[in-house]
């Protein structure tokens, strides 16, 4: 197997070609990949091939190059993926991003609450989201399913930035009307208008849709919640996105708030908020039967193993999830996660599942970044893989970007080997280029040394 790059060509400047074919090391997934099978015959490797994109779609992947008609960006030697979709993260944290010395609630307190309040402004909303939309790209990350503000500016914003570099993208106005400081809180009857208004606007519009947005279950009333169930059950194409079983303390208060409800996830269950178009951050702290109505439901767990280690949250019991039937995807949870990288993120994973004594796959750490997740969120015929008919959001990335990575690759065993030392090494300086729908909305410096024009 090549290790070297060899001289690929620059990447192409950001504009849209209706078509062209893009060489490389093609890696996707077929199928989801079984816990622990480092030989899985999910993957689909197809080293040295060429992906077809006509106007923004896959059309097909063929081991030839096409004929002259087809532009042709040559990245042979490096490693072409799906875009990375990113199942939960908060656009306004990047304010707040690796802040020191608490848990969950003090985290939100002292922290994260003053850090959103500032998105009540629309031009530090515009700024918020068009940085964060950005960030996304530089990391290979072209969908994500995102938590504004409780203001309706940042939902707008957010939408707004989406809209302008062609992305996938799932957010909400965020619905807290209770434990929350002045500034953040909402009230039903106001909320409710802004959702309505909202998902008039955007949901449905271009590549974007409309999550009802629960920030969790401690900082919404009875009355919000069952207002947000309504919301889901007037139109099914809704998505909706929460926090679920994050830590201990949490767990705690929501017992006291709901004392009738079976568990934390009951709560939401009993408002009519646990459907397949669901997205749970966390769940660490469920139980059998919660796993069971997840499974049930067809909703997700978005696990945010990067956020769960730096807030001392607790370790993701994931093979319960798989022997429960129910869905799991990646998650950044920017800012109480550290790194918008989803490869930073498996690698945080991997850890996790290691403190458990399990042994996460780079196989099934990468397909729940790309297929995985893109079917549990009901996407597939769209992203996450390299199907004829999807849309070309891909990602070119470097193997290694210096020589201690470079070396490692030199001497690995195998793909496996390969490219769990890829998700263990690499970060946003590998990425070479993004594409979005065909368009590369982020592409590296051409004036970079690695990238010889032949
Ligand atoms: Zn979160």
């Amino acid at each position: 197997m090549t290790t070297t790059p060899m001289t690929p060509q620059p990447a192409p400047a950001p504009t849209a070609a209706a078509r062209f074919a893009l060489r490389g090391d093609l890696l996707d997934f077929g199928d989801e990949p079984a816990w622990g099978d480092v030989a899985s015959p999910a993957v689909r490797y197809r080293p040295d091939h060429w992906l077809l994109v006509d106007g923004g779609r896959i059309t097909g992947v063929q081991p030839d190059a096409p004929d002259a008609s087809w532009e042709r960006h040559d990245h042979r030697g490096r490693l072409v993926m799906p875009g990375f979709i990113d199942t939960h993260v908060h656009m306004p944290q990047l304010d707040n991003i690796a802040s020191y010395g608490t848990e969950l609630l003090d985290w939100l307190n002292n922290y994260t609450f003053p850090a959103e309040t500032r998105f009540a402004d629309p031009e530090r909303s515009r700024a918020g989201a068009e940085l964060f939309a950005d960030a996304l790209l530089a990391n290979g990350t072209t969908s994500a399913v995102v938590f504004a503000t409780a203001h309706k500016v940042s939902a707008d914003a957010m939408f707004e930035a989406a809209r302008t570099r062609g992305m996938r993208l799932v957010t909400g106005k965020v619905l807290q009307d209770r434990h929350s400081p002045d500034g953040l809180r909402d009230d039903v009857m106001q909320a409710e208008r802004d959702c309505t208004d909202l998902i008039r606007r955007w949901h449905g519009r271009d590549r974007l849709a409309y999550a009802v947005t629960v920030r969790f279950a401690p900082t919404s009333t009875p009355e919000q919640l069952a207002m947000a169930g309504a919301l889901c059950r007037s139109d099914a194409s809704l998505y909706m996105q929460t926090h679920v079983a994050e830590n201990r303390d949490e767990v705690r208060w929501v017992r006291t708030l709901f004392p009738d409800a079976r568990s934390y996830l009951g709560v939401y269950a009993d408002a009519g908020l646990l459907h397949a178009r669901s997205v749970l951050a966390h769940g660490i702290w469920l139980d059998d039967e919660d796993r069971a109505a997840l499974h049930a439901s067809g909703a997700q767990i978005a696990h945010s193993p990067s956020s769960n280690l730096f807030l001392g949250s607790g370790l993701f019991d994931w093979t319960a999830m798989n022997a429960a039937g129910a869905r799991v995807s990646l998650a950044s949870d920017v800012g109480g996660g550290t790194s918008l990288s989803m490869i930073r993120t498996m690698a945080e994973a991997y850890k996790v599942q290691a403190l458990r004594g399990e042994r996460l796959t780079a196989w099934v750490a990468l397909h729940a970044a790309t297929r995985g997740a893109a079917e549990a969120l009901q996407l597939d015929a769209e992203i996450g893989s390299f199907e004829a008919g999807c849309t070309a959001d891909v990602c070119v990335w470097d193997w290694a970007a210096e020589p201690v990575a470079q070396r490692r690759m030199e001497v690995a065993q195998g793909l496996h080997e390969r490219v769990f030392a890829f998700i263990t090494l690499a970060d946003d300086r590998n990425l070479v280029a993004a594409y979005v729908a065909g368009t590369p909305r982020h592409v590296r410096d051409v004036r970079d040394s690695r990238d010889p024009s032949p």
